[in-house]
């Protein structure tokens, strides 16, 4: 690792992990790695009355169990540090006096019933720069006295201010449109506005990575660093996330969408592995050689991301593509990690006489996300009712009344079985197929309903036997004769 790309993720701890925001960690640790660079993660926690408790650690998590690895950071440090704004309070305070002094900020003084007013006055207007130009003396006398104070930052009233986002291209405002917006606050805590900038500074950050809702502020944060007279960083903002409405329209990604966080769509059975690589796509495409494939594994990604195959349309987060990847993933994953995993998704009651993993193996290529296996699962547990008709099936030319000869023969044959396995029953039952002159095709199909009740099944009619066992096997063969 070096710090010839530094990038880093800078969520505000105010609740839950976004996708949205996890796609922003995805990309700014990816763009750093690409290069072996670093990845910073900063917290910020400026805005005192948003925070939630909790939201830090589970920021955290999600980096860890995403394997987001950041290099420097609250917890593992770095030379930089704290990387938590809160504890930089005084480094704000220091670089908004010194743009005071060189002239590109502002004490105000004005009383919040004064702004009041103004914004009754004209909702829009923003603020009417009435202390932009108080004498120092002025200013001197109010701290003296100790009245409260903000600090604004002092905007050009003349030209044009354009930055070159890495994704977006040249984006500008002309400066009469921008507000003198507050850097200090009055309870001594900058805003993100100003202290972002002072952070992505001072921690050597290279490329600002973030989603496209900063993308018009940027001018402001540009004219920070001119201020100084820092270099400007790259900036390079994302796409937006949209989710499909009922209606086929898109709108921002949100809760009404589905679950939109990354927590929610663990605990529903995906694996952070699939959402990563699905994110990874959500306005980002390989190019060239590395286009043959959707799969990426978080290795494979840090090799072939580049900012150049970054998109600036829209991303539409689909949860069926989301679903197939997941279900792509939980059947290539090794079936001892699968099974550890997918018993934490078993809220049922098991009943002894049933094989547990067997039938999760046999579950494991048939499911989206794991949180399906409960309703999968069901009908090994309890043999739904159905009707006799489901006997009848044309391709195997099954008839209700070869059905029912089918299962009078099985019904001794897997009585006298010792070792009620797939393989043996397999091999038992297809001396029916001989004796009755018919498909072995038949045989299964009217076993299969048999026992589980269902036209369509995970695994076929022997599979499942072995999974419930010979005596609920006999019994449910028993039930079918009955009808
Ligand atoms: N704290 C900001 C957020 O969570 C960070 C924006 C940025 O990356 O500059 O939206």
């Amino acid at each position: 690792m070096d710090r010839n790309i530094v990038t880093r993720f800078a969520p505000s701890p105010t609740g839950y992990m976004h996708i949205g925001n996890l796609r922003t960690a995805l990309y700014s640790f990816l763009i750093a790695k690409h290069q072996d660079g670093c990845f910073i993660l900063r917290i910020e926690d400026t805005d005192r009355e948003r925070l939630v408790e909790g939201a830090e650690d589970v920021i955290k998590s999600t980096l860890a169990t995403t394997k987001l690895t950041y290099d420097e950071g609250p917890d593992v440090g770095g030379e930089h540090g704290p990387y938590v704004q809160s504890q930089r309070k005084e480094i704000y305070m220091e670089y908004a006096k010194k743009l005071v002094e060189s002239g590109h900020a502002y004490y105000c003084f004005c009383t919040k019933e004064r702004l009041e007013q103004l914004h009754e006055e004209d909702a829009t207007g923003g603020y009417d720069r009435h202390c932009r130009n108080l004498s120092k003396e002025e200013v001197a006398e109010n701290l003296a006295k100790g009245l409260p104070f903000v600090i604004r930052q002092k905007m050009p009233l003349e030209g044009r201010t354009t930055y070159t986002d890495a994704v977006f291209g040249e984006i500008g405002c002309d400066n009469v449109e921008l507000q003198d917006q507050i850097l200090m606050k009055a309870d001594g805590y900058p805003t993100y506005n100003f202290c972002h900038v002072i952070d992505d500074y001072l921690m050597g950050v290279t490329h600002v990575v973030r989603g496209s809702e900063y993308l018009t502020s940027t001018p402001k944060y540009a004219l920070l660093y001119d201020s100084f007279g820092w270099p400007r960083p790259i900036y390079v903002h994302l796409p937006l996330l949209m989710g499909k409405n009922a209606d086929g329209s898109v709108s921002k990604l949100s809760k009404r969408h589905g679950a939109v966080s990354f927590q929610d769509l663990v605990a529903d059975g995906y694996l952070p592995e699939a959402i990563i690589n699905y994110i990874a796509l959500l306005g980002w495409c390989p190019k060239g050689e590395d286009a043959t494939t959707e799969f990426f594994s978080l290795e494979d990604l840090k090799k072939v991301f580049t900012i150049e195959a970054i998109n600036k349309s829209p991303a539409v987060f689909d949860f069926d593509k989301l679903l197939w990847f997941n279900g792509e993933y939980i059947k290539k994953m090794d079936k001892d990690t699968y099974l550890s995993l997918a018993k934490e998704f078993v809220n049922f009651s098991v009943p002894s006489s049933i094989q547990l993993d067997k039938l999760l193996l046999l579950l494991q290529g048939r499911i989206g996300k794991l949180s399906e296996i409960a309703e999968k699962a069901a009908f090994f547990l309890a043999l739904p009712d159905y009707d006799k008709s489901l006997f009848e099936n044309k391709k195997n030319k099954v008839t209700p009344d070869l059905a029912l000869a089918v299962l009078q023969e099985a019904l001794p044959l897997l009585e006298q079985l010792t070792v009620f396995d797939n393989d043996s029953i397999y091999n038992a039952l297809l001396q029916i197929a001989e004796k009755l002159s018919c498909k072995s095709g038949a045989v299964m199909w009217s076993l299969r309903i048999a026992v589980s009740g269902l036209a369509v099944t995970p695994g076929g009619a022997t599979e499942i036997m072995e999974v419930i066992g010979k005596e609920e096997t006999l019994r449910r063969i028993g039930v079918a004769l009955a009808k």
